[in-house]
């Protein structure tokens, strides 16, 4: 189900406690201005009354209160002058009324534009919610896009095993069957089945996960091992395109805090793209893939190819959702890549070097210690 929970707004001071305070101060200020001899404007002090009540965020409230201390002003100047009323004192009670009427029109504007606010901020927060809904949909949506571009070499890859299971097995019978069985022999054909069927539930065990919809809690992750189970999906796409494969790991193997599936994903992605950036260059197709420490913080995953590296006016473009320069292409690739890695804290980023051919990197922080064990 969907979570609609709305934002709560900011805090504000409780109605009841505001209106009781501030109605003591307004019969104080009432009690001084009725029934003192003060010739000063103290219905100025209204104004404190006026900011209290605005300041619970309640607009009838402000309102009436504002029309409560022109009462209490208009009350206390006919009390306080019993029918002598100088020229001061009306004076003095127009610059209360005045005071009383400016602040309530600043504090009901200031009401609006707060109550704005609060509603913008509202919105946006719900549009964030459905954005991380959307891209976490998006993400799945080409995951399973990925999946169908390798569902060739992958049926290929079960296929493979199940061939070898077969063939061990006829093996086996055959050293069974002769006149003296051959123990030893027909125990090796039968364990070379049993690696062969390990293989095989390996390859669908794989592909399960990363069909799944709902992505496991992070966990601490051998970076190493997903780039080796990446290239393993790879595997038949990077020989079907002949491309040579160079793999240098970071040793001791590196750790990260994430997803192991959508990390998957990230490698998947960038690897794609080495393959399709190099499927129209002439010369050798060379595809690196690297683990480092990047620094004390972080650790680095590198992709490099040999392929048609990116242009100087596409560079700031890369990442960006549905940029692609491939007639058939998506661009949400590189856009889902980078949700991923920053949604893990990390950083993904293009170079294009001198000598040719695209690197695209990301750094993720360093595990340390904190993150469920696998
Ligand atoms: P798509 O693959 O559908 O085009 P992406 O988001 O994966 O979408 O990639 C966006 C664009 O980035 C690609 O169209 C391509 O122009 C460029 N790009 C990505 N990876 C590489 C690479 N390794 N070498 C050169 N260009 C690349």
């Amino acid at each position: 189900m969907r979570n609609c929970r709305r934002a709560s707004p900011t805090a504000r001071p409780d109605v009841r406690v505001v209106s009781t305070l501030a109605a003591v101060i307004a019969l104080a200020v009432f009690g001084i201005d009725a029934l003192t001899p003060l010739d000063i404007a103290v219905g100025v002090f209204y104004v404190v009354v006026l900011l209290l009540v605005a300041s619970a965020g309640n607009r009838p409230a402000t309102i009436a209160a504002a029309w409560g201390c022109v009462a209490l002003t208009l009350l206390g100047f006919l009390m306080s002058h019993d029918g002598a009323y100088s020229g001061g004192a009306i004076a003095r009670c127009s610059v209360s009324l005045l005071a009383i009427a400016t602040t309530s029109i600043l504090a009901l504007r200031n009401l609006a534009a707060t109550t704005l606010l609060h509603e913008q901020v509202e919105l946006l927060k719900l549009a964030q919610e459905a954005l991380a809904r959307s891209t976490a949909e998006l993400a799945h949506v080409t995951r399973i896009t990925t999946l169908g571009e390798l569902a060739a070499p992958v049926a290929h890859e079960v296929t493979q095993p199940i061939a070898a299971i077969v063939t061990c097995g006829g093996a086996a019978l055959r050293w069974l069957n002769r006149p003296t069985p051959e123990i030893d022999e027909a125990a090796q054909s039968v364990a070379q089945m049993i690696r062969d069927a390990k293989r095989a539930d390996e390859v669908i065990q794989r592909i399960r996960s990363m069909a799944k919809k709902r992505d496991r809690l992070p966990v601490a992750v051998d970076l190493n091992g997903i780039v080796g189970e990446s290239i393993e999906l790879m595997r038949l796409e990077l020989e079907r395109h002949r491309v040579e494969l160079t793999i240098d790991l970071a040793v001791p193997p590196p750790t990260a805090c994430c997803d192991r599936v959508q990390l998957q994903q990230v490698l998947i992605n960038l690897i794609m793209n080495s393959v399709q950036a190099m499927a129209d260059v002439s010369g050798p197709r060379k595809l690196r893939i690297a683990t480092r420490r990047f620094d004390d913080a972080h650790t680095q995953v590198i992709v490099q190819d040999s392929g048609m590296g990116i242009s100087e006016e596409n560079s700031g473009c890369l990442f960006n959702t549905f940029f692609t320069t491939k007639a058939e292409g998506m661009g949400m690739g590189l856009s889902i890549c980078r949700s991923i890695v920053e949604a893990h804290g990390g950083r993904i980023w293009a170079e294009s070097p001198a000598a040719g051919g695209a690197v695209l990197q990301f750094i993720l922080p360093v595990d340390e210690g904190r993150c469920h064990e696998q």
